[in-house]
């Protein structure tokens, strides 16, 4: 089941003409979500293939290098006919704002829009197998980062193991991979912890938005496959990062580092880095052992589950 992420635009508060504004798509199981709508995302989401059957939108916080680009994406789903609805997440406080850009110059889109306020610690969406939650992040105006959490996977069934103890082959499998004990013809019960291992971690992605370092990035998720954090600065702008709430690459990496991050992204370059991205990567990688990289517009990348292993939830 992949999970796979889309960066559609990566530029800090002013896009360059390699960087849009940020955007991150990502797609899991024929469901797609977007995080942000910096202006020009619909023209990203053509370039780079997405699509525009996005079901959630998840608003970081209210600047308009997030957020400018939701008009114009709203009325070309509109043109497009779009029936089904879009449930746009925003952090408290904000609802009324985000109201008033999605009927930009009394647009009416005819496909119902949902906007509900979240704060941290709120699960903004639940799905069948994931949820994303909200978490504090630390910005110069009202503000959330989130974190999709797929739910743990079922352990392993040991096939084997189940033939050995005369177990059937056949629905008895099935039962005791669900976690159902079954009796066998000659009365013998077999319990499901003696055939299937242990449940296997999910996969996570913590996107902060626009923020200071924090602890409740670390807390966001238990070491997450992927952090995609706030590096609109190196370390010759330290003061600045701290002044404009954001951060550096370095402390980006170190966030990453005490989450237990397997991979960082660092996002939301500032344009006066603009193709030079060496400095990030080599502070980065002084406090961050994992893999870190600054995304492309229109890199893909692709969550693999942290055990390596099975894709399929019921191998
Ligand atoms: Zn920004
Ligand atoms: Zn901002």
């Amino acid at each position: 089941m992949p999970l796979r992420v889309t960066f559609l635009g990566t530029a800090g508060a002013v896009p360059t003409t390699d960087r849009n504004p940020s955007s991150l798509f990502v797609a899991r199981e024929g469901e797609q979500l977007l995080f942000d709508a910096g202006e020009g995302t619909q023209r990203q989401m053509m370039r780079f293939g997405t699509g525009f059957s996005v079901s959630h939108l998840f608003v970081t916080h209210l600047h308009g290098d997030h957020v400018l680009g939701i008009p114009g994406l709203i009325q070309t789903m509109d043109f497009n006919d779009r029936e089904e609805p879009l449930a746009i997440h925003v952090p408290h406080g904000t609802r009324r704002q985000i109201k008033s850009l999605v009927r930009a110059l009394g647009n009416r889109p005819t496909f119902p829009i949902r906007i509900s306020e979240v704060g941290p610690g709120d699960v903004a969406y639940r799905a069948d197998e994931y949820e994303v939650r909200a978490f504090a992040s630390d910005h110069d105006t009202r503000s959330v980062g989130y974190a999709l959490v797929e739910d743990d996977r079922k352990g392993r069934f040991d096939r084997e193991r189940a033939e050995e103890l005369g177990v059937p082959v056949g629905p008895k499998f099935s039962r005791l991979h669900a976690g159902e004990s079954v009796e066998l013809e000659d009365g013998t019960i077999v319990h499901p912890d003696e055939v299937v291992g242990e449940a296997r971690p999910g996969r996570s992605l913590v996107y902060t938005g626009d923020t200071r370092p924090t602890a409740a990035t670390v807390e966001a998720a238990a070491e997450p496959d992927l952090l995609i954090h706030d590096a609109t600065f190196a370390d010759d702008r330290v003061e600045r990062a701290s002044d404009t709430a954001h951060s550096t690459a370095r402390q980006a990496a170190e966030i990453a580092s005490r989450a237990g991050a397997r991979r960082l992204a660092l996002m939301h370059l500032s344009s006066r880095y603009a193709g030079y991205t060496d400095d990030h990567l080599a502070e980065a990688r002084e406090v961050f052992d994992g893999e870190v990289f600054v995304p492309s517009d229109g890199e893909e990348l692709e969550i693999p589950y942290p055990d390596g292993g099975d894709v399929s939830p019921d191998e």
